[in-house]
């Protein structure tokens, strides 16, 4: 029975492809059409029947479909109205109707709705503000399940000391704990991709840690401009000086506090700095618990970031 409903989607979708609707390099259009892919992404997300799913481009439904089969309820979000049309005709008169809602337009410029699970084969295009986008979503959702180009999936993975180890990283790794699930070659999409691609896990943490993210990111982008860089150096750009200056100060007036005689917000730094042992660290090799560190220090001295 499957079977016979998988290689019937798959005839639609070479309809698809027959009626012309061609597939758009803008939007990141590569149609997943190799069914056990889909299969394998499903079974590695432990769906549960009561389960709302939210799928991001969902296309021409390749996947939609199966996870109609799995779930509660589909939310699937889609810019392209040719290919919402489409996939609203792959529904029409079946039972999965009234199970699939399909919100049009961008999905980085929505309110995205309550979702217990995120499942998609996303446009790699948007892969990073979208990674963000549900990690910040409340509340909390189970865990996503998403394709990404390889080296973006090696990315977000990445630990201290690898070569791909970057800000998206340690940020990604901040909020969640993410798993390389496995790799999916080009051609299994339609068209094929220039590029390699992997399915990952990434699952929120709940609660997220306590800090300001608006000071962690001051941080960690002032570390990571030239992450083979010692912090010493980053911390001297005169950028970078004048910027925590300009926020101490500001505090120390908000505080009604005058600024200490004699302050000097280069040796204040260097001195945060080697209090910590990260004088000489680079932040390549940084792991979250240093930069959390850091960044305590700092603020219990009065420096800022944001
Ligand atoms: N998931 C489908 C299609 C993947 S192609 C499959 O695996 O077969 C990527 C899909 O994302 C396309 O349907 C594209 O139109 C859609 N898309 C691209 N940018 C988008 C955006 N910003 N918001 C929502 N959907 C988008």
């Amino acid at each position: 029975m499957p079977k016979i409903k998988r290689d019937k989607s798959y005839s639609q979708h070479k309809e698809v492809a027959r009626q012309g609707i061609l597939f758009n390099k803008d939007f990141g259009q590569h149609i997943l059409k190799n069914p056990q892919v889909i299969q394998s992404m499903l079974d590695k997300s432990a769906l549960r029947s009561t389960d709302i799913a939210l799928e991001i481009g969902p296309g021409t439904g390749n996947m939609t479909v199966r996870l109609l089969e799995k779930v509660k309820k589909v939310i699937a979000c889609e810019i392209d109205p040719r290919l919402v049309a489409e996939l609203q005709k792959r529904v029409l008169g079946t039972p999965f109707q009234s199970k699939l809602q399909i919100l049009v337009g961008d999905v980085l410029k929505m309110e995205l709705p309550f979702f217990n699970i995120c499942v998609a084969n996303i446009p790699y295009q948007i892969s990073s503000p979208l990674v963000f986008k549900l990690l910040l979503h409340r509340p909390f959702f189970r865990c996503a399940v998403l394709m990404f180009q390889r080296e973006f999936a090696y990315r977000l993975v990445a630990k201290p000391g690898d070569k791909l180890y970057c800000r998206l990283s340690l940020n990604t790794q901040l909020l969640a704990k993410v798993e390389l699930l496995m790799k999916v070659g080009k051609n299994n999409f339609r068209p094929p991709p220039k590029v390699e691609s992997n399915v990952v896990r990434i699952e929120p943490r709940n609660p997220p840690p306590p800090i300001n993210f608006k000071e962690w990111d001051g941080l960690t982008r002032i570390a990571f401009v030239r992450k083979n860089k010692t912090l010493s150096a980053a911390f001297k750009q005169s950028t970078v000086l004048a910027l925590l200056e300009k926020n101490y100060t500001t505090a120390c007036s908000l505080m009604n506090k005058a600024i200490p005689e004699g302050f000097d917000i280069k040796e204040k730094i260097e001195s945060i700095l080697s209090d910590c042992g990260a004088a000489e660290k680079r932040a390549r090799v940084m792991d979250i618990d240093d930069f959390i560190m850091l960044l305590h220090a700092f603020n219990k001295e009065g420096i800022h970031f944001s």
